[in-house]
């Protein structure tokens, strides 16, 4: 009886693969006189990972580190954590971390957020005395009911986790703050070095992205300001289907259009990273032009990546760079802009960011 049933079957089967292989082979043949000349099949596109990118120059050194972790077959969660650690522990980087610039109360309060390829997100922001906000961030998604801690909260919730509290205010701080005192005017200035974000993206070997994104924000803010790199789906997006963005630059500009979130959804419905980055930048032109505000006083910067590994950048105005670690090595790279300056008015890279 066995047998009867496992001979039908295997008949059913037969009739049922003769079938099957026909369809393929006359969808085949469609295919082939559809498509376009030099057009590979999506199955064959070939996957550009790892792969790890971050914002300014401080990035280089960032996915150095990182780097270390893709290329051992680590997950990107672990590589982003560890690459915007750098600038984070590194006294020198006055827009991240230690070092970060102090707000107009002579704080140090800092922001951060992460997520991974399975949206797990965690986020502080306003955090004072402590060195490595990305680290409470993930301590927030792994052991805390949460996703976003603030203020005197997050640094409670960070001593209880262990971390240690520290002064973060380094004599260059303490000096600019007592100059910047004398006038006391909030200025944000674009593309200078008193407002920088370390946002830090990654597709590992098993294929699977992560982000992560930290800065003391704009120097001399209103204490209690919170820019949008602790704000999941503005400063920081990843979508394990898609793709992942993170940003910088006015971080006020950046939540108003929800940008990150906004440059993976343009990524689904099918644009190139770039063309993902341009289009959120473009909707930032736009809401500058109708709430009469002057483009020129403000930077946005967009990085993207999607599944396949392809990247792409675009910022409001030239000055921006941002740094890609792959297999042709860890490249700075210069963005297309909305505002390109005229040659001899271009700001000289090297003076913007070590
Ligand atoms: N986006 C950051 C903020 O607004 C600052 C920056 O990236 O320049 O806090």
């Amino acid at each position: 009886m066995d047998n009867i049933t496992n001979t039908t079957n295997s008949r059913k089967d037969f009739l049922k693969i003769t079938a099957l292989t026909g369809a393929a082979t006359l969808l085949n043949a469609c295919n082939f006189f559809d498509k376009k000349e030099n057009q590979s099949p999506k199955s064959e596109a070939r996957l550009n990972k790892p792969i790890v990118l971050s914002t300014w120059n401080f990035g280089l050194a960032a996915n150095d580190a990182a780097w270390k972790i893709l290329t051992n077959g680590g997950r990107a969660l672990d590589a982003v954590e560890a690459g915007v650690m750098v600038p984070e522990g590194d006294p020198t980087e006055r827009s991240v971390g230690y070092g970060g610039r102090p707000d107009r109360d002579g704080r140090i309060t800092l922001d951060a957020c992460i997520m991974d390829e399975l949206s797990n997100i965690g986020s502080v922001a306003c955090l004072e005395y402590i060195k490595h906000p990305i680290q409470v961030a993930r301590a927030v998604m792994e052991k805390s009911p949460h996703v976003m801690i603030v203020g005197d909260g997050a640094l409670q919730f960070a001593l209880e986790q262990g971390f240690k509290k520290e002064n973060l205010m380094v004599p260059d701080s303490e000096k600019e703050y007592k100059e910047w005192l004398v006038k006391s005017e909030y200025k944000p200035i674009a593309n200078i070095e008193n407002h920088d974000t370390i946002g830090m993206i990654a597709l590992d070997a098993a294929g699977n992205l992560s982000g992560a994104c930290t800065t003391s924000g704009m120097a001399f803010k209103m204490h209690g300001r919170v820019g949008d790199s602790p704000i999941i789906g503005a400063g920081l997006y990843v979508d394990n289907e898609i793709g992942a963005a993170t940003a910088t630059g006015h971080g006020e500009e950046v939540i108003r259009i929800a940008g990150c979130h906004l440059v993976v959804e343009l990524m689904r419905q099918g644009r190139n990273p770039e063309e993902a980055c341009k289009e959120a930048v473009m909707r930032v032109v736009k809401l500058m032009e109708i709430r009469k505000k002057d483009l020129k006083d403000i930077q946005v910067g967009f990085i993207a990546l999607n599944k396949q590994g392809e990247y792409g950048s675009y910022c409001v105005q030239d000055g921006f760079t941002y740094a890609v670690y792959d297999e042709n090595g860890n490249n700075l790279h210069t963005p297309n802009s909305h505002i390109v300056l005229k040659k001899e008015a271009k700001p000289k890279l090297d003076t913007l960011k070590k």
